[in-house]
């Protein structure tokens, strides 16, 4: 059975990497995340090119099929997946897609060494991209030179982020704030350690101060991998005192759950279906322990070749809550396609789906 009646996933990676890692016995694995940063689509590929992005909507749309999502919201993210790749799937797939804006060429071009970052190109990027059909918000996180290497001071980095912000007002679009973290292998991304916004959520309410008006939304709603709480927390606490605040809850574990659900001040409008679609963090399994079940990038296991399954375990997760207390059907539309449709504005075949009520 469907767990609601329009599924929207808000958090979804359409884009996929291929390294030459079997093909080459040197492959410095050390620098994977920073050659999928540069990873760039086949026909531009050159000799030395370890890393390159392809078009993944094939194996997408199926998993769209298997488990009855109707709609996805694509984000370019910060390993070098494209706009223009994710605009040819929303393109190709008529009512389907919509997608996020980030400045991919800027940072790529700041990586590379082939142009100094500026937040200028960056906000000029994002606004041509967000003029276009189809994008609809920022992110996923703020964007940020890729080439900075020690901690930044907040003042600065506000400044930037300011500029962000400047560019959202102006589209009237919500902005994506990244939260939570990854150890595993991933654990080598200087992001999480030079960059305020990355590692503390909190800081997002100095932010609402000034822009009223621009809706946040926490990707991963502090839990994006690992058993820590901390970042969910975080997230609440922001969540609490500003409505427009959103929290995606796709990867929490059941009990997880209760943090935004059993707080007054945090509605349930407020929560989005966002998992990690197309990401490769493995689920981890603790049978009896707290929590059962996360999500985790694990050393030695390796690299997963295999599509991760995020929605089968994700819906089980909601489901389980759901039934545990008896969350009415309306209330779960609205974390799993309503409260999405309302703030992207998507097209849905009846607006009459979703919970609302008129004032007598
Ligand atoms: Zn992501």
């Amino acid at each position: 059975m469907k767990l609601g009646r329009f599924i929207v996933e808000t958090h979804c990676h359409a884009q996929r990497h291929a390294a030459k890692i079997q093909q080459e016995d040197d492959f410095d694995y050390g620098d994977l995340a920073q050659k999928m940063m540069t990873a760039v689509p086949p026909k531009e590929a050159v000799d030395d090119t370890d890393v390159i992005i392809y078009d993944n909507s094939e194996r997408l749309l199926r998993d769209m099929e298997t488990y009855d999502v109707d709609m996805c919201v694509l984000l370019p993210g910060v390993f070098g997946f494209t706009n223009k790749i994710n605009q040819q799937i929303i393109e190709e797939n008529p009512g389907t897609f919509v997608a996020a804006a980030w400045p991919v060429q800027t940072m790529k071009a700041a990586q590379r060494g082939q142009e100094e970052w500026t937040i200028d190109a960056a906000c000029e990027e994002m606004d041509e991209w967000l003029a276009k059909d189809g994008f609809r918000m920022i992110g996923e996180g703020i964007p940020y030179d890729p080439t900075v290497d020690e901690p930044m001071k907040w003042s600065e980095r506000k400044d930037e982020i300011r500029r962000v912000f400047d560019v959202a007002a102006d589209h009237d679009v919500p902005i994506r704030w990244h939260t939570g973290y990854v150890s595993g292998y991933g654990s080598g991304l200087n992001l999480f350690q030079n960059f305020p916004d990355w590692q503390d959520p909190t800081l997002a309410s100095q932010l609402k101060a000034e822009y009223p008006e621009v809706p946040i939304i926490f990707d991963h709603g502090g839990m994006q991998a690992t058993w820590r709480e901390h970042h969910v927390d975080q997230c609440c606490q922001v969540a609490a005192t500003h409505d427009d605040v959103y929290l995606e809850i796709g990867l929490y574990w059941a009990d997880l759950l209760k943090k935004p659900m059993n707080d007054p001040n945090i509605k349930l409008e407020q929560l989005l279906w966002g998992n990690d679609w197309g990401a490769s963090m493995p689920q981890v399994h603790q049978p009896g322990e707290h929590p059962p079940m996360y999500w985790d990038q694990v050393i030695h296991e390796g690299l997963p070749a295999h599509q991760i399954d995020y929605w089968g375990a994700s819906l089980r997760q909601l489901q389980k809550y759901a039934l545990e207390r008896d969350l009415p059907q309306d209330d779960l539309n609205l974390i799993l396609g309503g409260n999405a449709v309302r703030l992207f504005d998507l097209d849905v075949p009846d607006r009459r789906m979703f919970k609302q009520y008129i004032d007598v």
